[in-house]
């Protein structure tokens, strides 16, 4: 059987949902061999599929493997370092940074089906590879000529891995607290402080977010006066820096991806972006980590589906294969569908990222030959906004899915998935970090939930209800269960406007229902082009419609004294 990596969710998408033609017109202008470029990113996908098969075979039997620290330095375990090279050696690293420093520009989307695959091949390596190109990114973004000549040629070769130090022991969630300090003396940086829980600690360039020291007292507990900071190991003269890596930790999953303690003892450090406003350019870094977490969420819980199936269809009980019992089909069912609402989520917003890229790369220009520069500039500015909201939204759905799949996953191989040798157990280990780092699924809730009461909710739910109407007359049926959906989340509103906390308290339930009419309804423009999706999109629709209706009837009820009553229930 093929393997599979680079699968026909992907391939569908790529070919019949997205406007290829307007991206590249925006981006580059006219005479762009649009076939030849579409060509080139499913050679790119399909050979990373390849390797990610290989890199699968590879990791087998070794993922309790823990990364070690020898002399200070961090020691992947020999799989993640062999899984590392063949990537490397077939060019497959930082495939988003520009071409102009050794990349490939690839789009997000096709970057999100990369860091998918390898996720499901090794989800370890995947938090590597994710970081590596996600540093370079920010490095692009903000870093001044010499540092980009410095360092990307370097990421894009597969020479140099990054990593992204935000966390301290009193600021997690909370990047307010954030204690390192960054001063200033005669025109250099340096930065005094330690960082814990540092993936990839061990690799060559640290971006840091640091209080600066000309605004430390007053700018304590914000995120205003945050310096973002790269604070290379080895600096430009050959010596070594102040950064060390002073512990490794074990953990309960993704044993191969280096979790590290840092110090920085007065390390110097060079500046990206503006002083003092560090925190906006690490949010992007932020954003786009989240994005590359959902597709390792997606890819995780594709590996355990898979496994899971294969072995429903090969355990014989009651003298038939347990797949043929309704729970267990039930189950498998219900994976089966989460994933493809996780996916049909991230493809579509990395989808609307690229495209808002390419808008406003046209408008940085100085042609005119796109359209009215005023109505794209508006555009830019809605898709910006809905961004902001799909982000977290994207962040949340694909790694709870993960670990609801993986769970499943265990179930259905029974007591040999309690085993400590189960793969479907190390699945759902690793499956769990994901709804952790780079911000809880709470906060990505709350984030949600604040764009949502700036008003991207009414954009979000135009949009659907634009979709919907172009589908109305295919799929009456469908349509009219998510146009009720849409009611009940309107008529949902007025019950969370009591009460901020009470707000909050229905965060998830509010994320999950607008989820799911977006991606009913994007199920059902898939269906359009290909007819055998239509079954999973109709029973996506019949079960999840009938939880926004309940989720909706919950909040409109308005009942502010439920956190009273949580607060006795716990005797607080
Ligand atoms: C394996 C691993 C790798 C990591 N990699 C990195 C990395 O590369 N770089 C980095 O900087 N950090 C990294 N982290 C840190 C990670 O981002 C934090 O652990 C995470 O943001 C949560 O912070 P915390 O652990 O302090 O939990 P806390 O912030 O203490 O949260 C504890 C609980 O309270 C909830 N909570 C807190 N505040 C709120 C709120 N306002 N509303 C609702 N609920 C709330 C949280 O959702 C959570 O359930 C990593 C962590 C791990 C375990």
């Amino acid at each position: 059987m093929a393997h599979g990596f680079f699968h026909p969710d992907m391939k569908l998408f790529i070919d019949h949902r997205v406007d290829w033609t307007r991206y590249f017109h925006l981006l580059r202008g006219a005479d762009i061999e649009i076939d030849a470029e579409i060509e080139t990113y499913r050679s790119i996908l399909g050979t990373c599929g390849d390797i990610c098969a290989d890199i699968e075979a590879g990791a087998l039997g070794h993922w309790h493997e823990e990364v070690r620290l020898e002399d200070g330095i961090v020691a992947v375990p020999p799989h993640i370092a062999a899984g590392y090279d063949k990537l490397r050696g077939a060019g497959l690293v930082c495939l988003t940074l520009s071409p102009d420093f050794g990349g490939f520009g690839l789009p997000i989307l096709l970057n999100s089906h990369y860091l998918e695959m390898v996720s499901r091949a090794d989800t370890s390596l995947m938090t590597i590879l994710g970081l590596q190109a996600g540093v370079a990114g920010d490095i692009q973004k903000y870093g001044s000529d010499e540092l980009k000549q410095r360092y990307l040629p370097r990421f894009a070769a597969g020479e140099l891995q990054g990593c992204m130090d935000l966390t301290e022991p009193q600021a997690g969630s909370d990047l307010g607290a954030i204690a390192t300090r960054v001063t200033e003396e005669n025109g250099r940086y340096f930065v005094d402080g330690s960082k814990i829980f540092i993936t990839n600690g061990g690799s060559g360039v640290h971006l840091v977010l640091a209080r600066d020291g000309a605004t430390y007292d007053q700018s304590k507990g914000t995120t205003n006066g945050l310096s973002l900071m790269l604070c290379p190991v080895e600096l430009p003269d050959g010596t070594r820096n102040t950064v060390a890596v002073t512990r490794v930790e074990n953990k309960m999953g993704i044993h191969g991806s280096p979790t590290c303690a840092i110090e920085f003892d007065h390390a110097e450090a060079f500046l990206l972006g503006e002083r003092g406003n560090g925190f906006r350019a690490m949010l992007d870094l932020m954003n786009q980590a989240r994005i590359g977490v959902a597709a390792q969420g997606i890819g995780i819980a594709e590996a355990a589906f898979r496994k899971a199936r294969s072995y429903a269809l090969e355990r014989v009980q009651f003298g038939q294969p347990i797949v043929q019992q309704p729970l267990v089909k039930s189950m498998l069912t219900t994976m089966a569908l989460d994933i493809n609402a996780a996916r049909a989520l991230l493809y579509r917003t990395c989808a609307m990222i690229d495209l808002t890229d390419a808008l406003a790369a046209y408008l940085a220009s100085g042609r005119d030959d796109a359209g009215d520069r005023t109505a794209l500039q508006e555009e830019h500015e809605r898709n910006m906004a809905l961004i902001r909201f799909f982000t977290p939204l994207c962040k949340y759905i694909g790694t709870e899915v993960a670990t609801r799949v993986t769970r499943n996953g265990i179930q259905i191989h029974g007591g040999i998935g309690y085993m400590a040798e189960s793969v479907a157990g190390h699945y759902h280990s690793d499956a769990i970090i994901t709804t952790i780092y780079e911000g809880t699924s709470e906060i990505q809730a709350s984030f949600a939930l604040r764009e949502m009461s700036k008003g991207a909710l009414f954009t979000a739910l135009d949009a659907t209800n634009a979709e919907l109407a172009h589908l109305d007359e295919r799929f009456p049926e469908e349509t009219r269960h998510v146009h009720e959906g849409i009611k009940a989340i309107n008529d949902s509103l007025p019950g969370l406007m009591t009460d901020p906390s009470y707000a909050i308290l229905n965060a998830k339930h509010v994320c999950d229902m607008i989820i799911d009419v977006v991606v009913a309804a994007e199920l059902l423009l898939q269906a359009e082009v290909d007819p055998s999706k239509l079954v999973a999109a109709t029973s996506f629709i019949r079960s999840r419609m009938a939880m926004v209706g309940m989720h909706a009837k919950r909040i409109q009820a308005g009942d502010v004294t439920r956190l009273d009553r949580y607060t006795k229930i716990l005797g607080l």
